[in-house]
């Protein structure tokens, strides 16, 4: 009896196990929280672009209003919805900048390039995403955030596949994106997981300006080139020592007679080189130079579709830890921050230097940024372009790769300028040190911003 019992208990311990096998099986294919969306879809919207900017995730798309019985009067607001499981506590909603036009609505993620999703605040696991529009009724229209680019995703060049920086206690994170079964449409959805920096990628770029042959701006027996690569290695050692790990553009070993601004876009280049870095943050370092030495003072560049806060971080620390200016010169947005695009005149001097050259130049507004390691360095986001496609230069491989590097030209300081250049030569550890705070208190920062709270998040991960 007793071998039978056993035999018994053994066969339907097996069963027990295989129903709680399939059971799992079941549970798992529901519970993803983009099938689990599944009966509360009211449609789909359609992302036509989406990339990274630093840490930030951002989706550029539209939804037709006319299959959703909805007219542009009835939309209070607009927010991304992500799901990082079925229960009301899994969901967090942030609003979205829209506007309506005839019956398409057309959404962005956030109203600056870095802004709005950031992918550092993501909780391991999958996190589905979609479009949630709010009536003046207080009813919600849920939507599926499908897939409209037009683009198949096919290898690293148009994937997004991030790593996070360095935050706290917290090890790296990988964050990859994909389209996924959500009932009868597919949705977009974050996979999250913890993981080592692959070797070639990077959290940071410290980018010497000039180099090789060109010495950038003199003063005396000054050169730009010299003083930024001595300040941009003090610079990668202090973000080294404060946990990040930081991919140096130059370091002084370069053939002296190299012209850079041809080999820039080598593919060991500047730009390919940071590019490929993966990297969240570049500080390409610079000094300004003017004939009237009394012209003085920080000016830190970011791009033109970007918000102030990293610049002006890095104007602040900066002028707080050293005998270091803000800038007086016009056109700041805030102390020490400015943007440059192409003016008009920049466009007809380019394409006029395209045609004398003998080829097509690059369509570019005066909302394009005109600094390339602003703009070439964003990739995607900052709408990168071969500079004139001049072919003396190479190519920017990673012109259309959506995951673009966030970039400050920061220039420190004027060479021209006894008082700057004090600081500039004989205070560099304090540059440097003051440049760490900036990018620590910009990363502190990104994890304050919408999107899945840190402190859930840093409580769930210790439990
Ligand atoms: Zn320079």
């Amino acid at each position: 009896m007793e071998t039978m019992t056993s035999k018994r208990t053994k066969g339907a311990g097996a069963l027990v196990l295989l129903l709680c096998f399939l059971m799992s099986v079941l549970l798992s294919a529901c519970g993803s929280p983009a099938a689990g969306a599944a009966d509360e879809l009211d449609g789909t919207a359609t992302i036509t672009k989406y990339y990274t900017y630093g840490a930030f995730f951002r989706a550029e798309g539209t939804a037709d209003l006319s299959g959703l019985d909805l007219t542009a009067k009835d939309i209070d607001g607009a927010a991304l919805q992500l799901r990082t499981g079925n229960g009301e506590e899994d969901r967090i909603s942030f609003d979205v900048p829209f506007s309506v036009s005839g019956k398409k609505l057309s959404f962005r993620t956030a109203k600056h390039l870095d802004e709005g999703l950031c992918l550092d605040t993501l909780e391991t696991g999958d996190t589905a995403a979609f479009l949630e529009l709010t009536g003046k009724d207080g009813g919600t229209t849920l939507l599926a955030l499908t897939d409209g680019t037009g683009t198949e995703k096919t290898g690293p060049q148009d994937a997004i596949d991030y790593y996070t920086l360095p935050y706290g206690h917290h090890g790296h994170r990988n964050v990859t994106t994909s389209f996924e079964r959500a009932g009868t449409a597919e949705t977009l959805v974050f996979h999250t997981k913890r993981s080592r920096l692959p070797k070639d990628v990077y959290d940071i770029v410290v980018d010497p300006g000039h180099g090789g042959k060109d010495p950038g701006a003199q003063s005396g027996s000054y050169k730009e080139a010299d003083v930024v690569l001595d300040i941009g290695k003090k610079v990668a050692d202090d973000l080294e020592r404060a946990g990040y790990k930081v991919l140096l553009t130059r370091d002084g070993t370069e053939d002296p007679n190299v012209n850079m601004a041809y080999t820039e876009y080598d593919k060991d280049g500047r730009v390919n080189l940071t590019c490929g870095s993966r990297a969240k943050l570049a500080l390409s370092l610079h000094l300004n130079y003017n004939d009237h030495s009394s012209q003085n003072g920080v000016q830190i560049y970011r791009a033109n579709g970007a918000g102030d806060d990293f610049a002006k971080s890095i104007a602040d620390e900066l002028v707080a830890a050293t005998a270091l200016d803000y800038s007086t010169m016009a056109g700041r947005s805030v102390n020490g921050v400015y943007r440059r695009t192409f003016s008009n005149r920049d466009i007809r001097e380019a394409q006029s230097k395209a045609r004398q050259k003998g080829y097509t130049f690059y369509r570019v507004s005066t909302s394009t940024d005109y600094y390339f390691m602003i703009r070439e360095y964003g990739c995607l986001a900052t709408g990168a372009y071969v500079d004139g496609r001049n072919p003396d230069y190479g190519t920017n491989e990673y012109r259309t790769f959506p995951q673009g590097v966030e970039s400050c030209l920061c220039e420190l300081g004027f060479l021209s300028s006894e008082h700057d250049r004090q600081t500039l030569l004989n205070d560099q550890r304090s540059i440097a040190r003051a440049m760490t705070r900036a990018v620590d208190t910009y990363i502190a920062g990104l994890h304050e911003t919408p999107g899945p709270q840190t402190a859930d998040l840093l409580a769930k991960e210790t439990l």
